[in-house]
């Protein structure tokens, strides 16, 4: 007996992948779910989902796992000074976040997935199997091959389907590392810290303290190396120093023993520039795609939007779901990261730029003036923001970024991939088998 082909082999049950396994069984298709976890597994993060993550749980109708709301959060600045940003309700989207554990979080979306009739499947996509130049699955490390129509590239920062599928201008990515702990410890307001190690050279990334379910904390902090992987191990010796900055500041009553209890660290891809979303039958989402907000790490939400699209753009019928994907993410997430991808580049190495800005944001009246905008930048959320003083003091700071990045080099690179005549086109070849998801090209 020959093996089974789905119509949609995702690889990766994160956010992204159960999102768009859900979307997709629900209207029908036959979709295998493949992740090398067993679940319910663990994930470095900071365990909050945004509101634009939160609404797409309501639009899709899952309900929202067991976990904290959150609203306002602190940023204290590299002389501790303190500013408040608020957390207001959009016009799309709810005035909260939440901070679920990723351990909950992750098994309850892939569980809606299977309940909705995504297959699972158990294991690690290894080598790719292509069907003349169209990647048409992965044979797995454990046996067996999983062959479909669409392969949807879940599986997060380090994509093995990226890499297969040539989606991937390495020198170009923004890289990050972040590593977090579990901490006993009351927090009654999220807290983001911009950090100088010594006067005056900003720490190129942010630490933070959040609220987590049963009364204690996630401690952790997050570093940009932009092309260079090696560097994510900054993050990780930075975090003993980061705790006792945090006790300094009275946000953290006593250095925690060693060694920290539950420390898991990760990669981000940022700002999406580097990483091509999608070609022929291969369509990248979450972090696959780069997907992360490049100024505070944020990915959740981006996940579960791109998984929705993802799987949208193939139910609308198998040709063109690539070119339809892309120009879905064009209008959604470009016009931020592109802004952001081209910031982030030009201040990670530049620590004194780094402070200056932090000092800037948090100083007494201009931190003040500018938090309500500040909280709906820099957590990528003008788009749907409600009428007002902070959406227009958001809307002036996107204005002031595209002017100051439009030459950059993230700019172009983004224009190059998005925008030139060629940008769309499916580089791999149609398989041979017609899709049963679309009218296809008829
Ligand atoms: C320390 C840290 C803190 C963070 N804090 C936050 C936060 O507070 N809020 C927020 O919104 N974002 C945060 N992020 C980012 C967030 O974690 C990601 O953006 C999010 O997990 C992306 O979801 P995803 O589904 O794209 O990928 P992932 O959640 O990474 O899921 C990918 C899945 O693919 C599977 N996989 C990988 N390779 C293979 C393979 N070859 N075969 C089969 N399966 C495979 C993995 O097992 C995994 O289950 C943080 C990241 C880090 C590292």
């Amino acid at each position: 007996m020959s093996p089974r082909r789905f119509d949609v082999l995702v690889v990766g049950a994160g956010p992204a992948g159960s999102i768009a396994a859900l979307v997709l069984a629900r209207a029908g298709a036959d979709v295998a779910l493949l992740d090398k976890a067993r679940f319910p597994r663990d994930k470095a993060c900071g365990d909050f989902i945004g509101p634009k993550g939160l609404q797409v749980l309501a639009d899709l109708g899952v309900s929202e796992p067991p976990g904290i709301d959150v609203g306002d959060m602190m940023v204290v600045g590299p002389t501790g000074r303190r500013v408040v940003l608020p957390c207001y309700d959009g016009i799309t989207y709810p005035g909260r976040a939440r901070a679920v554990t990723r351990t909950v979080l992750d098994d309850a979306l892939r569980t809606a997935a299977l309940e909705a009739g995504a297959i699972a499947v158990e294991g690690r996509a290894d080598l790719p199997l292509w069907s003349g130049t169209t990647l048409e699955g992965f044979a797995l490390g454990s046996g067996g091959d999983l062959r479909a129509d669409f392969v949807i590239g879940a599986d997060g920062a380090t994509s093995h389907v990226a890499q297969s599928a040539g989606l991937v201008d390495g020198p170009k990515v923004l890289w990050g590392f972040a590593v977090r702990c579990y901490l006993e410890q009351r927090v009654e307001l999220p807290a983001i810290t911009l950090w100088e190690q010594t006067r005056w050279h900003g720490f190129a990334g942010y630490g933070w303290i959040f609220p987590s379910q049963g009364g204690g904390a996630n401690v952790g902090v997050g570093i940009g190396t932009l092309a260079d992987r090696q560097a994510g191990a900054g993050a990780v010796r930075a975090l003993p120093a980061y705790l006792d900055h945090l006790v300094g500041l009275g946000l953290l009553d006593r250095v925690p023993s060693l060694p920290l209890p539950r420390r898991l660290g990760g990669w981000l891809k940022m700002g999406m520039v580097g990483t091509s979303p999608a070609s022929g039958r291969v369509l990248l989402v979450g972090d696959a795609a780069g997907l992360v907000n490049p100024l505070q790490g944020e990915g959740i939400a981006q996940a579960m939007t791109s998984g929705r699209a993802a799987a949208e753009a193939i139910l609308g019928s198998a040709e063109g779901a690539a070119a339809r994907y892309r120009h879905d993410l064009a209008r959604t997430h470009l016009p931020y990261q592109r802004i952001t991808a081209a910031g982030h580049a030009a201040l990670v190495a530049r620590p004194r730029a780094i402070s200056a800005a932090g000092r800037l944001l948090t100083a007494p009246v201009v931190g003040h003036a500018l938090a309500g905008g500040w909280g709906i930048f820099w957590n990528e959320l003008l788009d749907g923001a409600a009428p007002g003083g902070a959406r227009r003091v958001a809307t002036a700071s996107t204005w002031l970024g595209r002017a100051v990045t439009v030459g950059s080099g993230a700019s172009r690179w983004f224009t190059h991939t998005f925008e030139s005549p060629w940008a769309g086109a499916d580089r791999a070849v149609v398989g041979p088998r017609a899709s049963t998801l679309g009218p296809g090209p008829g």
